[in-house]
């Protein structure tokens, strides 16, 4: 008989482990305590605007690198509607003086010697390693927790050149890179080149750059939930079952060992192996009363940085921004409050001005995202009394004002203006601190591997951003596909991935 797993969350990391056990003969069921799918990645709709919740860039988009058969195993995306921008973002480095973040690391290497020529030697060390990785791939066809000895020589012949560049880049932060630039407007615009947080590693940076370049890291055309919800489609058509509206509230052991788990509603579902792809801290800690946590997770949840908690301030405007770069990174005369601990000199804009999908001809969504303070908005919502809509309405004011300033008149023409905050992504996702990307990929965390299983408890496993540091969507999906693959191992079946 066909083991019966059941699934906890349907993000992307969730669907991801479901289809791949569907592949391999499991009879899953997943219980998703929202509507939706896709958890973190999604979309939602105000009147005629559809707000774009999370994918900027999708590594995976082009068919050259490994990681897109997974896109083609999970029926996530049609290659015919992605988009890779020539210009991926723009820089103001100072009033009106503006720098294009160039997808072409030669024409970015260009723009970056027009405005620091005195640092011609770091800007050519820096574009030379992003073309060193755009020659490289990484494997996605074993699991890391299967590897042999053999498989390790196999890697080490086969990535040795690519596993020297990962290790030379990946012990630097952003930051401390950036300080190797002499030229004033290079200090300032390198740091935000993806507006990365600048305590990651360069390794990321400079492997996202050898993506762009190679037109492998695009946006998919109807945005975060339709991508969502193409994996959930190609789930159900592999015979999985999705129960929405349905919150876990535990996971039954017995005898150290995972055997179903039971929603809030007191209702309970028996298998022979529970998969959770919630939020890490809330499945040790509440689904499992932290009572198989140990000493190396209580450490991670105490000690490791996070990505941060944002406020996402989306913005329908009754105006077509033909002609107008598609994201752009303002420099602020006045800085703007976000809360008691985040006053910013930066504002990140995206104009959705090359996704039809999202607003009527001649309309267009503006979607700004800022960081932000978990507790304070968290704080201010539970309260109740009015303050935090208030202080949402002055958020979304602030920035519609700088919007004003530096695009010209937008305030005329608002016609949806909606504020997401750190309090809104807890209550929808469940995150830890409402974090939108788990760990931070630092030098000191990135590279390093979590387990997916819990020092004593048997067939209970876990998949998603809190077990991959660094998190995204590939990375999540991914995680599921390796799941799959150690649990087959376990039952002595041959994993198979099918197109
Ligand atoms: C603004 C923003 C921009 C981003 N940009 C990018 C990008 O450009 N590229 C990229 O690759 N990634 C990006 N990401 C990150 C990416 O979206 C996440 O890392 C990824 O979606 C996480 O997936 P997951 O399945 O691990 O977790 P989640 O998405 O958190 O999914 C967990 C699921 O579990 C459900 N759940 C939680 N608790 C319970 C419970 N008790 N019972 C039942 N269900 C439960 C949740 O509702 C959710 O659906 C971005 C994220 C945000 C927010």
């Amino acid at each position: 008989m066909n083991k019966k797993v059941t699934i906890i969350g349907a993000g992307i990391a969730g669907l991801s482990a479901g289809c791949y056990l569907q592949m391999n003969g499991y009879n899953t069921e997943i219980f998703e305590m929202n509507s939706l799918p896709g958890g973190l990645c999604t979309s939602w709709k105000r009147k005629n605007y559809t707000f774009n919740g999370s994918i900027h860039w999708l590594v995976g988009t082009c068919k050259d690198i490994n990681m897109h058969r997974l896109w083609e195993e999970l029926h996530a995306i049609d290659d015919s509607k992605v988009v890779n921008h020539d210009e991926f973002v723009r820089i103001e480095f100072g009033r009106g003086k503006f720098f294009s973040v160039y997808s072409d690391a030669d024409k970015l290497e260009s723009e970056m010697l027009k405005v620091a020529p005195e640092d011609e030697k770091t800007i050519r060390e820096f574009i030379g390693a992003v073309k060193e990785f755009a020659k490289y791939d990484f494997p996605v066809d074993k699991a890391p927790e299967l590897y042999g000895a053999i498989d390790g020589i196999k890697l080490l012949f086969k990535y040795g050149p690519f596993l020297r560049l990962l290790g030379k880049w990946k012990s630097v932060s952003i930051e401390d890179y950036g300080k190797k630039f002499k030229n004033t407007d290079m200090k300032i615009i390198f740091p935000q080149l993806l507006g990365l947080d600048t305590r990651i590693s360069m390794a990321i940076l400079l492997m996202t750059l050898a993506w762009i370049h190679k037109k492998c890291a695009g946006y998919p055309l109807g945005g975060s939930l339709e991508f969502a919800r193409a994996i959930e489609r190609r789930y159900i058509s592999l015979g999985g079952k999705i129960h929405y509206n349905s919150k876990v509230s535990k996971v039954i052991i017995e005898s150290n060992r995972a055997t179903g788990i039971e929603l809030a509603d007191g209702s309970t579902y028996r298998s022979d192996a529970v998969v959770s792809a919630a939020d890490g801290y809330f499945s040790v800690f509440n689904l499992l009363n932290g009572r198989y946590a140990g000493s190396k997770v209580k450490n991670r949840y105490e000690n490791w940085d996070l990505f941060p908690a944002i406020c996402q301030v989306s913005i329908g405007v009754k105006q077509n921004f033909d002609g107008y770069p598609h994201a752009v990174n303002f420099s602020l005369e006045k800085p703007l409050r976000v809360d008691p601990k985040h006053e910013v000199s930066r504002m990140y804009a995206e104009i959705y001005n090359f996704d039809p999908a999202l607003a009527p001809h001649g309309s267009t969504p503006i979607i700004v995202t800022l960081p932000a303070d978990y507790d304070y908005w968290y704080t201010l919502k539970e309260a109740g009394d009015g303050n935090y809509e208030n202080a949402k309405k002055s958020l979304a004011n602030s920035v519609v004002k700088v919007l004003d300033e530096k695009i010209g008149n937008v305030s005329d023409k608002v016609e949806v203006l909606d504020v997401a905050t750190p309090a809104t992504y807890f209550r929808y996702t469940n995150n830890y601190k409402s974090s939108f990307e788990g760990w931070l990929p630092t030098p000191k965390v990135f590279g390093k591997r979590i387990e997916k299983t819990l020092p004593g408890l048997r067939n209970f496993y876990m998949v998603g951003q809190w077990v991959e540091i660094g998190g995204g969507i590939p990375t999540v999906a991914l995680s599921g596909r390796n799941l799959a693959q150690i649990m087959c191992r376990k039952d002595g079946k041959k994993f198979r991935a099918v197109v």
